[in-house]
């Protein structure tokens, strides 16, 4: 373990007057010395409301500038922030709220009522939005800043963030102050990020995107922070259009629904240097679509508990290599664990594994998760295939959880996706193993229609894909939906899809 100096403090004394965030609609901005001051008598509020080394400060907010206050408030002292999703009903976040024993909520105005079914006579809450003299704001300003001792410990617990609930339920990843830093060093390198650039923070703070993917690096290089509360396609594409960003970062659902804006083929994208996407597989017609509008679009490989940036694919080779997601990053450790738990060979499918300082020391309070997922000697069994080519270009092949096996033979889902999305009618599809009797399983896929389009049934798509895929990776059956259900970054819950059909089933 080794000792980081406060990084917002360091930051403040280098450019006190530069901006470090400012909120898109102009409601608020601060320059570092101000986001330094806000953060360290937040802090003291902080103190004043009894947290401590270790305690557990939940928030539940949208996007905005209070949010990081918080959590380098919590640097200063030690405390541990907890990020909650405020897509989740109060039903789900009593159990999250128990799970990581925060006597604190902080929370936004509109997201006031949640909060208040969240009350306990344990769990005080505190608004950010409360106006008048007992408001929080208020008292803040009221409080000299706490500098706290100026070392952030890299093994130290910074806050905890869950992870996307894709295949269950979320589970509470402890990211440190080191995590932190390793991610700041792949990211910022991977991206090209500089201290001018302008990003936009939209994705959601719950998550590790919105936090790790563009805020955070951008603060610590010294950059400007410009945020939305949420992702809202036509103030994004006026920002892009406006030539306000330098650097974006995105999940495939945004850039799909950039691609899908009336006004996608006249915008005005050439400011933004660079196009990172992540979190979910990148579509090979979505990437084709922007690169028809002069945009190289980098599809990256990460998890929460990578902290999360591992892989991003470089802009050079992006169209050469289209569906990588590059190769491991400065301060990545990968390795394919293929049969037998030998290396796998080029071209071979193996269990991705990382480790590294990126990489969390584990699950909060949840020893068993964290024993099945680290290995002893410190490597994450991530649960997603992938191979290597010839080259050392990675390629994300699925998760584990989705594959099936028909007639023998392994099937992963997403190469089916991603056939499917190529067809003019399909927007997105999502394919699942069900039961059968000769095959022991089959393929079902639930597809989206394009909008303005329909499917034309179940045989075209059969055709389409069988000219492209072996037979057995042909599912059986189709089944058009409206949506699907989703998690906050558009990530599709497959085990939360409708039942197949009945004559699915064995
Ligand atoms: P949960 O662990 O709760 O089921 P989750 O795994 O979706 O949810 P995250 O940590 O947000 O939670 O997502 C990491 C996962 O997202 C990876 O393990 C991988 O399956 C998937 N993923 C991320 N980026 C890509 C990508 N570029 N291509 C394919 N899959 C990706
Ligand atoms: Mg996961």
């Amino acid at each position: 373990s080794f000792i980081l100096p406060d990084i917002l403090a360091s930051r403040a004394q280098l450019a006190p007057g530069r901006v470090a965030m400012e909120h898109a609609d102009g409601s608020l901005r601060v320059s570092y010395a101000d986001l330094d001051e806000r953060s360290g008598r937040l802090a003291a509020l902080l103190r004043e409301s009894g947290i401590a080394v270790g305690d557990r400060v939940a928030i539940l907010c949208r996007n905005r500038i209070e949010f990081f206050e918080l959590l380098f408030a919590c640097a200063r002292l030690g405390a541990i922030a907890v990020p909650l999703n405020w897509r989740m009903p109060a039903a789900e976040l009593a159990p999250l709220m128990n799970h990581c024993g925060a006597r604190l909520l902080i929370h936004g105005a509109e997201d006031a009522a949640a909060a208040r079914t969240l009350e306990t006579a344990d769990i005080r809450l505190l608004d950010l939005d409360e106006p008048g003299p007992d408001g929080l704001a208020a008292r803040r300003d009221r409080l000299p800043p706490v500098d706290g001792d100026g070392t952030w410990p890299s093994d130290r617990t910074w806050y905890l963030l869950y992870t996307s609930g894709t295949t269950g339920q979320p589970k509470a990843v402890i990211q440190t102050f080191g995590m932190a830093l390793a991610n700041y060093v792949n990211i910022s390198q991977a991206m090209g990020l500089r201290g001018e650039d302008t990003t936009l923070c939209f994705l959601p703070l719950f998550h590790t995107g919105g936090i790790n993917l563009t805020a955070l690096p951008m603060l610590i290089l010294g950059g400007r922070v410009l945020t939305t509360p949420g992702f809202d396609v036509e103030r994004t594409v006026e920002l892009l259009d406006a030539g306000e960003l330098d650097t974006f970062f995105g999940v495939p659902a945004v850039y799909q629904a950039i691609a899908l804006h009336p006004r996608f083929g006249e915008l005005d994208l050439t400011r933004v240097r660079c196009w990172g996407c992540g979190g979910a597989p990148l579509p090979d017609e979505l990437f084709r679509q922007f690169a028809a509008r002069g945009v190289t679009v980098l599809n990256g490989m990460g998890m929460t508990e990578t902290g999360p940036t591992v892989f991003l694919m470089d802009a050079a080779n992006a169209a050469r290599k289209v569906g990588s997601v590059g190769k491991p990053q400065v301060l990545s450790r990968v390795r394919l664990a293929g049969p037998g738990g030998r290396d796998a060979a080029p071209g071979e499918t193996g269990e991705v594994w990382f480790s590294g300082p990126g990489i969390t020391p584990g699950y909060f309070a949840d020893e068993e998760a964290t024993a099945a997922a680290l290995t002893a000697d410190g490597w994450l069994r991530s649960g997603d295939l992938g191979r290597r080519d010839e080259e050392g270009y990675f390629y994300i092949v699925g998760r584990l959880k989705d594959m099936y096996i028909s007639g023998g033979e392994n099937v992963y889902p997403a190469e089916i996706e991603n056939q499917l999305a190529e067809h003019p009618d399909v927007l997105e599809a999502a394919v699942t193993g069900v039961a059968d009797e000769r095959w022991g399983e089959v393929g079902c896929a639930y597809v989206l229609a394009r909008p303005g389009q329909t499917l034309s049934g179940p045989d075209e798509l059969r055709a389409w894909l069988r000219e492209r895929l072996a037979a057995y990776k042909v599912p059986r059956y189709f089944v058009s939906l409206d949506d699907f259900p989703r998690t906050a970054a558009g990530k599709v819950r497959k085990h939360l899809l409708p039942a197949p059909p009945v004559e699915a089933r064995l």
